[in-house]
């Protein structure tokens, strides 16, 4: 074993083997990897092998897709076969609620160009002859998945790391992680110690225990998980010898059952509702190949239904029931990234389909490591996006809720219950008096809408417009024609101060720094121009700055503030996170109010839009911005947790003279879609360019030199392709969600060039290199080249990003991202959008429906 190396992979899991295989594919060639026993000794030699590109975030199913893409390379590269059987399979459908689920899910393949298509139980029966197709009302079909051996991949990626002059050491376990004061780490193993510039935790089972050696507390579980193989079946056999097809993959939602053919006989696993944590505090070091005791007790619900819905089943003989542990984290989605207060910890866990994900895990970590970008937006998949709230027990409520709910609906307006309350402001108790749905905000309680008194505050969850609608429509109507209060606890909070506080932001965003006592907008960009972040920015001092943003990128923009901070310690940075709270007044009669609450003048004379103040309002010490997300003349006002009962007391009593409401979240949300405001996380991500994004006003180019400065120029200089624009939709009782395709009618302009961001750029082929995907043939794509689905006139050339019902101006909002070709278009008859599977005429539209010209925040 060599004594230095670039960097050391820890654990020779699926994980693990493709993490080295792509750091050795980048270029990085001194690159090891220890494994403290042989190959895939923690989850993946008894994984299912599975593999699908199908994910709720469409960023990392474009990674799920490249890596069902790689296994044909890999096995070239390395001479090992994956075992790969791509069959395809179907999703199955039991009630009307999980067919929108499924056309839902149809129409957002369609603008990332995968080829899904809905068909009838009897078609699903043709495929998969063990069904009884009566307790279905339809299905998806995906011809992009199937089976593998897990062993030959993990193998497949270990060789061709290799022969790429990547080094293995095997039965040699990393027991200690010290760091250099330059640095270094010390990878201290059984066999001697490495020192390395980066080490990588891929420990699967014993992740958590690997990031404890740095003081690392992961939110990473194992649970207990079982599949079951039966013995050769007659059906099966009788199905390949008169089709000389193997049988598909099925997910059948009702029974929470993935089942497909192995050998002559069939394969069926579950997410049973009883889900079973394993080792939650501790991973022996000790465990092995070792198998866990079955329990058919608790997966008998599961395999009741089952056995109705594919009655073949029950007929069948159990050869093998296989028990074993594999980790999640609390949503399910890997944790991959730079871990934020460390140098050079990188990780890439929680990987709970090591067979869909792994390869993409790999590309995207590597990249990060190497090029200093994931070259992807990975957000969903980001180590970051947990905070210090995701605690060993918050991890285990949530997990245990997300494995039960593996193949359950989600539904836009549904707020999951495990591991809630969490973290609360001073105002829960009141809020909940007050007849408040809560919502989870990051791991603090949130008001989304107030039910009238004397009804339950219960969302009923759909897909369609739902009981909050009345209401969220008379908070909106008393903020805008009065005023409402609401609470920002949940914006992200940080202060930078110090001499050199002001050349730092300039460096970091791209608007100028305010004058103090004012307030700018400003976007954040990467060295590739790219957005990855947008704030308000307070000078409260000559040498002290507010700052806030959102609040689940906390931990997302601190890594780079972190990485950014000169060495000099000339910069002081702080974050808040809940040692400072807010509340909103916004509306017609907000200065009024306000002017009750404090001792100074407030006319817009002495404090004007995009002012900020340290004032004392209702006797509590306070910040004060004069900005609101509602568009809308109001306030933002900050003050410690002690203080926000007091200032919210004198809110509601100063502000009974004018009819003051509470509004939460909804409400807030609803008012900025009708002023064509973007929101963090949805409009702004990093795979778009400042001016993609339409954040054309918050940009100076001429300031001074900040990062991503030269890209911004450079697609200033050449267009934007793409351009974020706000649709009117006409909607009938369902508003957009997120991800729906946005239709043109040809020959409206030329869009040729344009390619969605997460949409499948290559093409996807089959185990017999046949095309399977992405081909001009399947997608529609032309001979100019544009990608995407086309139907008669029309074609899909974009997608949406949010979008709702604007309560005050009364119609169905949309914003999303069209070619800039189309962006200046207002015409009627051009657009439509798909809404739950049925496409809805469409109108771009420019201007703001509310307050257009900015008046009523102004005066
Ligand atoms: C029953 C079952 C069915 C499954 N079915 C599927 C499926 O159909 N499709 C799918 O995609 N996934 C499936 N999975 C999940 C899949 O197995 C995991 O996603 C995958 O194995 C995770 O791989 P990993 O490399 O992250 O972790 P692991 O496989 O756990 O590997 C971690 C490795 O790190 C090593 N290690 C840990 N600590 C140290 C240390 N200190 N020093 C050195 N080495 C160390 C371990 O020995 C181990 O080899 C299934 C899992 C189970 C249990």
């Amino acid at each position: 074993m060599k004594s230095h190396a670039k960097a050391v992979v820890i654990g020779g899991g699926v994980v693990g083997a493709s993490v080295l295989f792509h750091l050795a594919k980048a270029g990085w060639k001194d690159v090891m990897l220890i494994e403290r026993s042989e190959l895939t000794s923690g989850s993946s030699w008894h994984a299912a092998g599975g593999f699908h590109t199908l994910n709720g975030d469409p960023n990392v199913a474009k990674l799920q897709a490249y890596t069902v893409q790689l296994y044909k390379e890999l096995e070239e590269i390395s001479g090992q076969s994956c075992g790969l059987h791509l069959t395809g399979g179907v999703m199955m459908a039991d009630t009307p609620e999980r067919m929108d689920f499924l056309r839902l899910t149809h129409a957002k393949g369609r603008y990332l160009g995968m080829e899904t298509e809905l068909i009838t139980p009897s078609e699903a029966k043709a495929m998969f002859p063990l069904m009884d197709e009566t307790n279905f009302v339809g299905a998806m079909w995906d011809p992009v998945e199937g089976h593998l051996d897990p062993s030959g991949t993990t193998h497949a990626y270990a060789k061709a790391a290799k022969k790429l002059g990547a080094e293995i050491v095997l039965r040699n376990r990393v027991v200690e992680l010290t760091q250099e004061v330059d640095g270094t780490w010390n990878v201290v193993t059984e066999q001697g110690t490495v020192k390395a510039e980066h080490v990588v935790n891929c420990g699967g089972l014993w992740a958590r225990e690997i990031g404890r050696m740095v003081g690392l507390e992961l939110p990473v579980l194992a649970m207990e998980h079982m599949y079951l193989l039966t013995e050769d079946m007659p059906e099966v056999v009788e199905f390949n010898k008169s089709t000389g097809r193997e049988m598909i993959g099925v997910i059948d939602f009702k029974g929470e059952i993935y089942t497909r053919q192995e050998r002559n006989g069939v394969l069926l696993g579950t997410y049973e509702k009883a889900a079973t944590p394993w080792s939650p505090v501790e991973t022996p070091w000790s465990f092995g190949h070792e198998l866990l005791a079955p329990d058919l007790d608790r997966i008998a619900p599961s395999l009741e239904v089952g056995f109705r819905h594919f009655p073949g089943l029950e007929k069948a003989g159990i050869k093998q029931i296989i028990n074993g542990p594999f980790t999640f984290a609390p949503d399910g989605n890997p944790l991959v990234g730079p871990v934020q207060g460390l140098t050079n910890y990188w990780t890439a866990c929680a990987v709970m389909a090591g067979f869909s994900q792994g390869g993409g895990v790999g590309l995207a970590l590597s990249n990060w490591m190497v090029h200093g970008d994931p070259g992807f937006d990975v957000w969903g998949m980001d180590v970051a996006r947990f905070g210090e709230w995701a605690t060993l027990r918050y991890t285990n409520a949530k997990v245990r809720e997300n494995y039960s709910r593996r193949f359950s609906i989600r539904f836009p307006n549904e707020e999951l219950p495990a591991a809630r309350p969490a973290q609360t402001t001073p105002l829960y108790d009141t809020m909940v008096t007050n007849n408040a749905v809560m919502g989870d905000s990051w791991g603090l309680e949130t008001p989304l809408w107030f039910a009238p008194k004397g009804t339950e505050p219960k969302d009923i969850v759909s897909f369609h417009r739902s009981n909050d609608f009345e209401h969220i429509g008379n908070e909106v109507r008393a903020t805008r024609e009065r005023v409402g209060v609401t609470e920002i606890a949940n914006f992200a909070k940080y202060e930078v101060a110090g001499p050199g506080a002001e050349d730092f932001l300039n460096r970091l965003m791209t608007n100028r720094m305010p004058k103090t006592g004012r307030l700018v907008l400003t976007p954040m960009l990467n060295e590739f121009g790219r957005l990855i972040g947008d704030f308000t920015i307070a000078k409260a001092a000559e040498e002290r700055f507010m700052i806030w943003g959102s609040s689940a990128a906390q931990k997302y923009h601190m890594r780079w503030f972190e990485r950014h901070l000169p060495k000099d310690g000339s910069v002081r940075l702080h974050r808040f996170d809940q040692t400072l709270v807010g509340l909103s007044i916004a509306g017609p009669c907000s200065r009024d109010l306000l002017a009750k609450l404090v001792d100074i003048d407030v006319s817009t004379k002495n404090f004007r839009f995009m002012d900020f103040r340290e004032i004392a309002v209702g006797g509590a010490p306070s910040m004060v911005n004069r900005v609101t997300y509602t568009g809308d003349l109001g306030y933002e006002i900050w003050m410690a947790p002690a203080y926000q009962r007091l200032v919210y007391a004198a809110i509601k009593q100063a502000g009974q003279e004018f009819g003051i409401v509470d509004f939460g979240m909804r409400a807030l949300l609803s008012m900025r879609l009708e002023k064509n405001f973007p929101t963090w996380f949805r409009e702004l991500r990093p795979i778009y360019g400042i001016f993609e994004g339409s954040m054309d006003r918050f940009i100076k180019l001429d300031k001074n030199d900040f990062i991503g400065r030269e890209q911004a120029a450079k697609e200033q200089a050449e267009g934007p392709k793409l351009r974020r624009v706000s649709f009117m939709v006409d909607a009938i009782d369902a508003d957009v969600m997120g991800d729906e395709p946005i239709w043109a009618k040809a020959g409206a302009t030329d869009y040729r060039t344009v390619e969605a961001p997460h949409g499948f750029g290559a093409p996807r082929y089959d185990v017999t290199g046949k095309k399977v995907c992405g081909s001009a043939a399947a997608n529609g794509n032309d001979s100019s080249g544009i990608r995407g689905i086309v139907d008669g006139d029309w074609r899909v050339v974009g997608w949406v990003t949010s979008g709702g019902y604007a309560h005050y101006v009364q119609k169905s909002m949309a914003q999303g991202y069209v070619p800039a070709a189309l962006a200046q278009n207002e015409s009627e008859g051009l657009f439509e959008i798909e809404i739950l599977g049925r496409r809805r005429p469409a109108r771009i539209n420019i201007a703001p429906p509310f307050d257009p010209s900015g008046e009523k925040m102004r005066t």
